[in-house]
C-alpha cells in the first residue's frame, strides 16, 4: 500500500462518483521532487525532460524552473512542448525524423538535434541549408553503445549495444565524426554525442553507463563541449518509497566532470522526474468470488492505465474506505484478504494489480493507484470499448492557499 499525499487523497474522496475515474497530479509535489532532484547534480550537469513522458502542459510548466530543457522526440511534441514552455530550449530526438518535422525544428531554431542515422545528417544538412543559411546548427549524433558489463539489472531494458533502430552503430560512429569535423556539413556544428542506452537503472548502474559513454565519446579524439547520457533512472513500482538515488548519482557525476574540464554533461530523465506526481482515482463498482479468488472491478481500467500492463507489473495503490452507499440494492464486499483489481475492459488483460491486501473491499470504495505520472495516460489506448475519458485535475495547494486577485 502506498500513502498518497493529502492533497491527493481529499480530492479523491470528494469527487462525485461521476467524476471518476480522474487523474489527479500533485504539482506541489512535483515541484519539490523536481528541486531536490537539481539539488543534488553538480555544475555543469545539465537536466533536459524527456517530454514523453508525461507532456501535459501543467506538468512542463510545473518542471520549467528545476530543468535547462526539454527533449522533444517528433514534430507534434516540438509544437506542444513550444507552446505550453515558450522560449524554452529543447532538444530534437527520436528516430524516423521526416523532412517536415526537421524543417519546423530548423524554423522553431531547436537548440540541439540528436541525429539518429548518416541519412537524417544529409537530409539535416541540406535542410539547414536551405531553410537557416548562413547558420549552423547544433548536433549530436545518437550512438546504439554497449552497455557495460554488470550494469544491468533484471528490472531494467537494455536499448543499447544491441540491434535496435535507434542511433549510430559505434562502427559507424567514427566515420560520422570524422565528417562533422572535416567540413563535409559546414552547416552542422558537431557539438556532442549523445546516447540513451537502458532504462530502469539504480544510480550505481547509471553511473557506469556516463562513465562509459564520456570515455568513448573522449576517446574520439575531437573536441566536445556537452555529452549526452541519457535517461532511464529507475522507478520501482514494487516499492513507490524507495527513489533513485539523486544525491549518489549527483556526486559520480561531479567526479565525472572534475576529470573532464570544461565538459558539460546532460541527463534527459522522463520517467524518474513525473512518475511520482500522479494518481489515478477511481471507485469500485463490484466484488465478486471467482474459482477462488475475488475480484472488485473499478471504474476505468488500463485504457487509462496502461502502465501495468505494458509492464507487467501491478499498480501500487492505496484503498479509501467510503463508509456510505447511496443505492437501495446490497452493497457487495470482499470476504477474504486479498482482491485483485480489474477494469471495465472485457478482456482479462485489464488487470491494474493482482491481490491486494484489501480486507472487506465493498463497492463503492475508493482506490487510488500511484506511479501514475509518466507513461500513464498517455501511452494508453484511451478508445477501446469507449467508455468516457478519465478527468484531470492539477492540486496546487500553494497557489491555491494565495489569496485570489479577484477577491
Ligand atoms: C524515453 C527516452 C528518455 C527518457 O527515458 P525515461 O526512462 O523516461 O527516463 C530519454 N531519452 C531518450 C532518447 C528517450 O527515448
Amino acid at each position: 500500500m502506498t500513502a498518497p499525499t493529502p492533497a491527493v487523497r481529499d480530492r479523491a474522496l470528494s469527487l462525485p462518483s461521476s467524476e471518476l475515474p480522474s487523474y489527479l497530479y500533485d504539482l506541489v509535489a512535483l515541484r519539490s521532487h523536481a528541486a531536490a532532484v537539481r539539488d543534488a547534480l553538480p555544475e555543469r550537469v545539465e537536466v533536459y525532460y524527456a517530454a514523453k513522458a508525461n507532456p501535459e502542459p501543467e506538468i512542463l510548466g510545473a518542471l520549467d524552473p528545476y530543468v535547462d530543457g526539454y527533449e522533444v522526440s517528433s514534430g507534434g511534441e516540438l509544437a506542444h512542448v513550444a507552446e505550453a514552455v515558450p522560449d524554452r530550449p529543447l532538444a530534437f530526438g527520436g528516430p524516423g525524423k521526416t523532412p517536415d518535422e526537421i524543417t519546423a525544428a530548423l524554423e522553431h531554431g531547436v537548440d540541439r538535434f540528436h541525429v539518429e542515422s548518416v541519412h537524417e545528417l544529409g537530409m539535416l544538412a541540406e535542410l539547414a541549408r536551405r531553410h537557416v543559411p548562413g547558420q549552423r546548427v547544433a548536433v549530436l549524433p545518437r550512438v546504439n553503445l554497449a552497455v557495460p558489463e554488470g550494469a544491468l539489472t533484471s528490472s531494467s531494458l537494455a536499448m543499447g549495444g544491441r540491434p535496435t533502430p535507434f542511433g549510430l552503430d559505434p562502427a559507424r560512429a567514427g566515420a560520422v565524426v570524422r565528417a562533422l569535423s572535416d567540413g563535409t556539413y559546414p552547416q552542422l556544428a558537431l557539438r556532442g554525442m549523445h546516447a540513451h542506452l537502458a532504462s530502469g537503472l539504480e544510480a550505481a548502474e547509471q553511473l557506469a553507463v556516463a562513465e562509459s559513454v564520456v570515455d568513448w565519446a573522449m576517446g574520439l579524439g575531437v573536441p566536445l563541449a556537452e555529452v549526452n547520457v541519457g535517461g532511464g533512472m529507475h522507478v520501482d513500482y514494487t516499492s513507490p518509497e524507495r527513489r533513485f538515488d539523486w544525491t549518489a548519482y549527483g556526486r559520480g557525476l561531479a567526479r565525472l566532470t572534475a576529470a573532464h574540464p570544461g565538459l558539460t554533461l546532460r541527463i534527459e530523465p522522463g520517467r524518474a522526474l513525473t512518475a511520482y506526481c500522479g494518481w489515478y482515482a477511481t471507485e469500485v463498482l463490484d466484488v465478486k468470488p471467482s474459482h477462488g479468488e475475488e475480484f472488485a472491478v473499478v471504474r476505468g481500467g488500463t485504457h487509462h492505465l496502461r502502465t501495468p500492463a505494458t509492464k507487467g507489473h501491478d499498480q501500487p495503490c492505496a484503498v479509501l474506505p467510503v463508509d456510505t452507499w447511496p443505492h437501495p440494492w446490497p452493497r457487495p464486499a470482499a470476504e477474504g484478504e486479498r482482491v485483485t483489481l480489474a477494469g471495465q475492459l472485457c478482456t482479462p488483460k485489464d488487470v491494474l494489480a493482482r491481490r491486494v491486501p484489501a480486507p472487506g473491499l465493498r463497492a463503492g470504495d475508493r482506490v487510488l493507484f500511484a506511479l501514475a505520472g509518466a507513461y500513464a495516460w498517455n501511452i494508453s489506448h484511451h478508445d477501446f470499448l469507449m467508455h468516457p475519458r478519465p478527468g484531470f485535475h492539477f492540486l496546487d495547494t500553494e497557489a491555491d492557499a494565495l489569496p485570489r486577485a479577484d477577491g
